[in-house]
């Protein structure tokens, strides 16, 4: 057993989670045999439509076109989120954090002369392009610009339930990926403890040597067979309900919006995704601060304000807000909702499973003997990561200074606060969020994100003399300028979000 080598690898689960870690495994190790069995009486959950720009990088690594893969998903660019309404709730309240970098951001610091000199212009809006590319619903490239390349830093809206059938297919098809359609019944284990195999309804015994558990929030193989705890994080982040509805545009040729639009309500906030021939909207709430029935009044109301009072029944979700205390056990490692979920704020769901299955596929273990080690490894990185998209979805809510509903007011509790956050918010009084807060590689949010947020959301810094002097006041004034040039060329040099996905469904994008 010890040296055992690794050559099969058995992933339980066919949303998004299992075949995006198929994908990524398999375009890596021609050499591995890959499984994924999907049970035929329990469908993907079939949400999550908004992605980071990582999964450009996902798809070409796995070999997908993206010609394909726009006109198979339903998918539109997002070039990042505007969050309206979350600092005071009036009409004006809103901030964007885009995808793009701040101009000259590692270069020189920016927000100590945008506060001193501009602090009533939206401190994005000052240092970045970006979201005026997005408040006039452009698109972040143009129809020449090839496959994945990018203009202005893009990820994507897409249809969650068309996405996980077309990654099947690529797959299946074209990386030889087995797919077996079963139930999986029971977990039959070695004397050690391990998983031998997944015993299924119809196709008996699937045996392997490493499985990957993308069974959704039950978390078959981690939670249910092995017991790993999950740890709740509803103390911090208290939204555990979902309203999701699909609704149509007014016309065929609607605006696309270029960005994912959260708007705060009084007991939660609504997503609102565009893609190219519908709207996602969802309702995402706190079961302890409101009803069903007064969310699904607060979506109607929503809907209603946007241009489509007369949608049908939203469909109900609950989730956990939390996750396991490791995700990696014996030789089994979760991905996905098996592995965790948190209120998708800030569509980091997605993003951890790119991680995930780039982490597991780079650092793929040889023999079973190493696989402890790469385990230990995998769950340092993993739970750190957890920890940080908390922090940084929390700081969204510390921030705010609703006190329209206990919603808000509980959300600001400072015992709700990580204490890691605090510490931060205590030294981002004196300097800005900067790489040392933040100095690993890979990390989920890097220290822009932080600054988009904190200053988005009205966080005055005290600055001291170094950060004021007159060689950085004045590289940043040349930044501001550069960032205003390169809005007043680009916004007319690109098309709308709406015609250039027009044009991608219609001729296609340049293959690389
Ligand atoms: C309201 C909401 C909004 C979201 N929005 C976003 C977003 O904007 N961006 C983002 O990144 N993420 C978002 N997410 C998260 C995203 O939906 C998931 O991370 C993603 O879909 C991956 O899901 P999954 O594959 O882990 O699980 P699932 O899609 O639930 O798949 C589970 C799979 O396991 C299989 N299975 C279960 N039991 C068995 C069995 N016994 N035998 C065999 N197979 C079995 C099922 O058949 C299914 O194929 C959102 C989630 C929610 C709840």
């Amino acid at each position: 057993m010890a040296s055992q080598r690794i050559r099969h690898i058995v992933i339980v689960g066919g949303g998004s989670a299992g075949w995006l870690s198929a994908g990524v495994i398999a375009a890596a190790h021609p050499g591995l045999k890959i499984t994924l069995v999907e049970s035929p009486d329990v469908a993907p959950i079939g949400v999550g439509e908004g992605t980071w720009p990582t999964m450009r990088d996902t798809l070409a690594k796995i070999g997908v076109s993206e010609t394909d893969f726009f006109r198979e998903c339903n998918a539109a660019f997002k070039q990042g989120s505007k969050f309206s309404g979350w600092m005071t709730g009036q009409e004006d309240d809103y901030y964007f954090h885009p995808f793009v970098l701040p101009q000259g951001y590692s270069e020189t610091p920016l927000a100590a002369r945008w506060q001193e000199r501009h602090p009533d212009v939206p401190f994005a809006d000052l240092v970045s392009f970006q979201p005026h590319l997005c408040a006039q619903g452009r698109a972040p490239k143009q129809a020449a610009t090839p496959e994945y390349a990018a203009v202005a830093n893009y990820g994507y809206h897409l249809d969650a339930g068309k996405f996980g059938l077309f990654l099947r297919q690529h797959c299946i098809a074209k990386l030889g990926v087995t797919f077996v359609q079963d139930h999986v019944v029971t977990i039959n284990s070695h004397e050690n403890g391990d998983i031998a195999s997944l015993q299924t309804r119809d196709h008996g015994a699937i045996e392997g040597d490493l499985f990957v558990d993308c069974s959704g929030m039950q978390s078959l193989l981690l939670g249910k067979h092995f017991g790993v705890e999950f740890l709740s994080q509803k103390h911090v982040l208290f939204n555990d309900s979902a309203l999701a509805i699909q609704v149509p545009y007014a016309s065929d040729d609607s605006p696309i919006a270029s960005q994912t639009t959260s708007t705060a309500q009084e007991s939660g906030w609504i997503w609102d995704i565009g893609l190219p021939t519908r709207r996602g909207v969802g309702y995402v709430y706190s079961s302890a601060h409101t009803g069903d029935l007064a969310a699904e009044n607060v979506l109607r109301r929503y809907l209603k304000e946007t241009g489509t009072p007369d949608a049908g029944s939203p469909r109900k979700l609950s989730f956990q807000p939390g996750y396991r205390r490791q995700f990696w056990h014996r030789n089994c490692v979760a991905i996905g909702l098996s592995a965790g979920f948190i209120e998708p704020l800030e569509a980091s769901a997605l993003a951890l499973v790119e991680l995930s299955a780039a982490m597991l596929s780079d650092e793929m273990p040889a023999t079973r003997e190493v696989m402890d080690i790469v385990a230990r490894r995998f769950n340092e990185a993993f739970t750190y990561r957890w920890e940080r998209v908390i922090d940084f979805l929390k700081l969204h809510y510390v921030l705010s200074k609703r006190s329209d509903s206990p919603y808000w007011r509980d959300n600001r509790d400072p015992a709700s606060i990580p204490e890691r956050l605090s510490e931060m918010l205590a030294l981002w009084r004196h300097r800005a969020p900067s790489r040392y807060d933040f100095g690993r590689i890979d990390e989920v949010f890097p220290s822009a994100s932080y600054q988009y947020v904190l200053y988005g959301m009205g966080f005055r810094t005290e600055f001291n003399a170094a950060d004021q002097r007159a060689e950085i006041a004045q590289m940043a004034d040349g930044y501001f300028r550069e960032a205003s040039a390169l809005t007043a060329k680009m916004l007319p040099a690109l098309p709308s979000n709406r015609e250039l996905i027009d044009h991608i469904r219609r001729h296609g994008l340049q293959k690389i």
